[in-house]
């Protein structure tokens, strides 16, 4: 399945990790909580298709998405298994969710009548699946008050096209060390949830940080994103996670050429690296287009199982390493990952770039190839 690729950079996705991480979190939730594999944004840049497969294989009970167009192309792909789009849809495409079976978000009464009269005129025999969304203090798309929810849920029940298979909420500080804010929202959200006349089959609130941080809220499902790919969404829970985690990519390439500059020779874009000494320099075959953002200059790369640094300005499709000697053209390079004792996470980079590992991972451009393990 992995193709040819003449440039030696790319990221390698270990889907063992993927499944490792879906058993022992199944383990920690026992069988009364369904996993929900969240595959947004080209699986959080792992791949959607292999992600998702590979999810649903260990066990997970459903995929998740952001958008429609995610949802579709899963579908397409082969994906048989529930997905649900979690970010909001337009009216138009409800007939396709129905017919791909794709199960919904829905956040607005008003918008699901205009669903139910353009559906009605087609005369579809299958139901549309729906996810209600509840903003408990998030404050993006979802439902806030009892009489917004009983009128969706009036509009629900005087169809028969709509199936009401779900009801969710997202938190927004669950990463962190109080837990005040998540536990307000957890209240908000159920106090809603038992307004409903009949408890929907999956009531979800769970991100990763929640689900390994609060067992006492995973409720029927948890839709686990970050910590899928074995990274957890703050230093804060990593020290309480109740399981080990592994960790899925990692950003390798080689020496592209190697060459020995005197003292007083300058480097890259802007010639603000100067060499103070006789200093060996490496090319990498990685740059900001491929996600190795400008703003990494100055960040270690592993060779030889060693730290050493990017000087100079890194380039759109090359930046330049400090090498302590000569090495050939053709070593390895490890910009995330693991090299014999040293290791590069995601988390380093996010540091540099004042950014959180989320950003990392989806912004390794479709550029540098996945390879499959
Ligand atoms: N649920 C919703 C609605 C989301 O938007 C996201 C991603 O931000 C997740 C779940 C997964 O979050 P995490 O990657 O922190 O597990």
């Amino acid at each position: 399945k992995n193709s040819i690729h003449y440039r030696p950079t790319h990221a390698n996705v270990n889907l063992d990790a993927i499944r490792s991480n879906i058993r022992n979190l199944k383990e920690y939730l026992g069988s009364r909580t369904s996993v929900i594999a969240v595959v947004k944004a080209d699986g959080y840049g792992h791949g959607e298709v292999e992600i998702a497969s590979v999810a649903f294989e260990a066990g997970a009970n459903m995929v998740s998405v952001a958008t429609p167009d995610e949802a579709v192309r899963l579908r397409m792909a082969g994906i048989v298994g529930d997905i649900l789009v979690m970010g909001p849809s337009p009216i138009s495409f409800a007939k396709k969710a129905v017919e791909l079976g794709i199960t919904i978000t829905v956040a607005d009464g008003q918008w699901l009548q205009s669903v139910l009269t353009d559906i009605d005129a087609d005369d579809f025999e299958k139901q549309l699946k729906i996810h209600i969304k509840i903003d408990s203090g998030m404050g993006r798309i979802g439902l806030r008050d009892v009489e917004s929810l009983q009128a969706l849920v009036l509009i629900i029940e005087s169809s028969e096209k709509v199936l009401l298979d779900g009801i969710f909420t997202h938190f927004a500080c669950a990463d962190e060390e109080d837990s005040c804010r998540t536990e307000e929202q957890f209240t908000t959200f159920m106090e809603l949830v038992q307004t409903l006349p009949e408890k929907p089959r999956l009531v979800h609130a769970s991100n990763s940080a929640a689900t390994l941080l609060y067992p006492e809220y995973a409720l029927d499902a948890v839709r686990f994103g970050m910590s899928l790919y074995g990274i957890t969404p703050s230093e804060y829970v990593r020290k309480k996670l109740p399981f080990r985690l592994k960790r899925s990519l990692s950003l390798e390439s080689e020496l592209a050429y190697v060459k020995l500059l005197e003292a007083g020779n300058r480097i890259s874009y802007g010639g603000t690296y100067e060499t103070t000494e006789s200093e060996w320099i490496g090319s990498i075959p990685i740059g900001y287009a491929d996600g190795l953002r400008r703003g990494l200059r100055g960040q270690e790369v592993l060779i030889d199982g060693k730290r050493m640094p990017l000087v100079g300005t890194i380039c759109m499709d090359q930046c330049m390493v400090k090498l302590p000697r000569e090495f050939l053209v053709g070593e390895k390079v490890v910009l995330i990952g693991r090299q014999g004792e040293e290791e590069i996470k995601m988390e380093e980079w996010a540091e540099c770039l004042s950014t959180i590992p989320y950003e990392i991972a989806v912004s390794i451009t479709k550029r540098v190839p996945r390879i499959y393990t």
